[in-house]
């Protein structure tokens, strides 16, 4: 009864919904395809079940509730028709159901004295057991298990400010006009994806300060405080501040298509298929229908976006020419990968990530040093070839059980959808672009792929629809899937203790008489650690649920235009 009438909104009276066409023709759907309004026919399993006592005029009166469930979704009933006894756990056959909506889109099945309810024998329940995946879901639940990676966290995470009223998370005034202040919350704003879509997962304070191995009084201490401590290892982030100049020269490029005109040699951005920015004062590449000097305004939205990524793409240059070393998997690394003993193929990768954010004329520059565990997916295909292992069992691992790689050189996450048994040399980069994986990732990212490297990979990037196709050598498993010894975890930890003495010099270095092209951009504050309580907390939440797998239970809800699941309990995080 509880599943039933939780919300507080009852379900409506028999008497009080349309009467069923007497001989009307009714389809016989699934319980993903019911809309409300009507009367249905449908073929499902009862997956709970309780009787409960109404009493009207005539005197008491039993009716059954609980839930419906077939491989398409699951729906609560209430049955007024207790003719038939139902049982839990069988299939039945329903014949005129009315769906009725609650106001938050949940529906409900009314059976009443015109329904018939046949039992149906069946081979194996398992054709009406709902396994939910987040793409197909149709509708608010109020209790689901689901599992995916958190594919991204949302910057209205970490501290919040909250209306004390309205309960809405705010900016600093209540856009409702409630006037009674705010206090501070922690939640955890993010996106599930399981390969059939993404939803967006709202952690509440108790579960989001559990996740990030916080308790709610240090978070709120934390906030309330302004603490210049130095931070915990592992959570450091170091930052720079550069003060942006009221416009950027850039040359913009237009191609027929602009991918065939990236170069390793030319920090180029691109914005669609056709058009380009580089640096004013850059060689112009060859084979543009035109190219002319544009100036661009980093304070208005899409000069925000082109101007950020101009300048992460310049620090990733200099980056490289401090260190000689390449961009790997979204780090920079400091030193060669270490190869660990009696780890699969694992190598120990020491080295930092960047990223840039515009904000208030400032370009903040905030850098993580890193010490990871990752393993390329062509060392770990020659690791099982070499130990015996067909063809069919590496592709059954990498679909199934490794499906989730971290991709080179810039570090998103992708899920293997399918493999090319082809090799990188024999393979066209893509329909429009006739190069070779070997040539394209030579050419664009000065990165060597052997040309007999194999299977490819068919990756579907987080967020985003389109597949990609990979050579095994350019994507990586990390941590969560590889057996890593004690051994290895000691030295990562002895090696990530000097490391961002390491990070700070050669960033003092990279940002030394820093420009885009012709425009200087000048320092403003000189490099600070683990800046205040919601940046350090942010980069916590990144840090632990970044990518990682998670199995959560909870109820989803509509918000607006949007489903969101809430969990109640994480199961699970790896
Ligand atoms: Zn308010």
């Amino acid at each position: 009864m509880s599943l039933l009438l939780e919300g507080g909104e009852k379900p409506p009276d028999p008497d009080a919904i349309p009467q069923p066409e007497p001989r009307g023709c009714r389809p016989l759907l699934t319980l993903a395809e019911i809309t409300p309004g009507r009367y249905v026919d449908t073929v499902a399993r009862v997956s709970s079940l309780s009787a409960v006592e109404r009493c009207d005029r005539l005197g008491v009166k039993i009716v059954y509730c609980g839930q419906l469930e077939d491989r398409t979704f699951r729906v609560p009933f209430i049955c007024h028709n207790t003719t038939h006894p139902l049982e839990r756990n069988c299939v039945y056959k329903i014949v005129s159901a009315y769906v009725h909506e609650f106001r938050d889109r949940r529906l409900i099945l009314i059976l009443t004295e015109y329904s018939r309810i046949c039992p149906k024998q069946v081979d194996g329940v398992m054709e009406y057991v709902w396994m939910p995946r987040i793409g197909s879901i149709p509708r608010p639940v109020s209790d689901v298990t689901l599992e995916g990676i958190i594919s991204k966290i949302y910057s209205a995470s970490g501290l919040v400010k909250r209306c004390n009223l309205c309960k809405m998370v705010i900016r600093d005034i209540c856009p409702k006009g409630c006037g009674s202040g705010w206090s501070w919350d922690f939640r955890i704003s993010s996106n599930l994806y399981d390969g059939s879509g993404a939803i967006r997962t709202v952690f509440s304070r108790q579960i989001a300060a559990a996740l990030v191995g916080r308790s709610l009084t240090e978070i709120l201490f934390l906030a309330n405080t302004a603490p210049h401590k130095p931070p915990a290892a592992g959570s450091e982030l170091i930052t720079y501040s550069l003060k942006l100049p009221r416009e950027f020269d850039v040359v913009e490029c237009v191609a027929g298509d602009v991918s065939t005109i990236r170069s390793r040699e030319l920090p180029l951005v691109t914005e669609g298929l056709t058009v380009a920015y580089l640096p004013c004062g850059s060689e112009v590449p060859k084979g543009l229908l035109e190219a002319c000097p544009k100036k661009i305004d980093p304070r208005e939205p899409n000069g925000v976006k082109i101007v950020r990524r101009l300048i992460e793409k310049t620090l990733e240059y200099k980056i490289k020419g401090v260190t000689g070393k390449p961009l790997t998997q979204g780090i920079y690394l400091l030193d060669d990968p270490i190869p660990l003993y009696g780890c699969e193929q694992a190598k120990l990768y020491v080295g930092f990530s960047a990223r840039v954010i515009l904000h208030e004329g400032e370009a903040r520059v905030e850098a993580q040093p890193k010490v990871v565990i990752r393993e390329s997916v062509w060392d770990y295909v020659k690791w099982r070839r070499s130990r015996g292992a067909s063809a069919e069992a590496v592709e059954k691992t990498l679909k199934h059980y490794r499906s989730i790689i971290t991709l080179s050189p810039y570090g998103q996450l992708g899920h293997i959808e399918t493999l090319l048994f082809k090799k990188a040399g024999e393979q066209a980069t893509s329909d429009r672009d006739p190069r070779s994986l070997v040539e394209f990732w030579r050419s664009v990212y000065g990165v060597y792929v052997e040309p007999n490297e194999t299977p490819l990979l068919k990756v579907r990037l987080m967020g985003c629809e389109a597949l990609f196709t990979y050579p095994p050598s350019t994507a990586y498993f990390d941590e969560s899937v590889i057996y890593v010894n004690s051994a290895a975890k000691r030295l990562a930890e002895a090696k990530s203790r000097s490391l961002s003495s390491r990070v700070k010099a050669v960033l003092n270095k990279a940002l030394h008489s820093f420009a885009v092209g012709s425009c200087a951009l000048h320092p403003t504050s000189l490099e600070q650690v683990g800046l205040d309580a919601q940046t350090l907390l942010l980069s916590d939440i990144n840090h632990r649920l970044l990518g990682r797998f998670i199995r959560a239970r909870g109820r989803i809800v509509q918000l607006r235009d949007q489903l969101c699941f809430f969990p109640q309990r994480v199961m699970e995080v790896k």
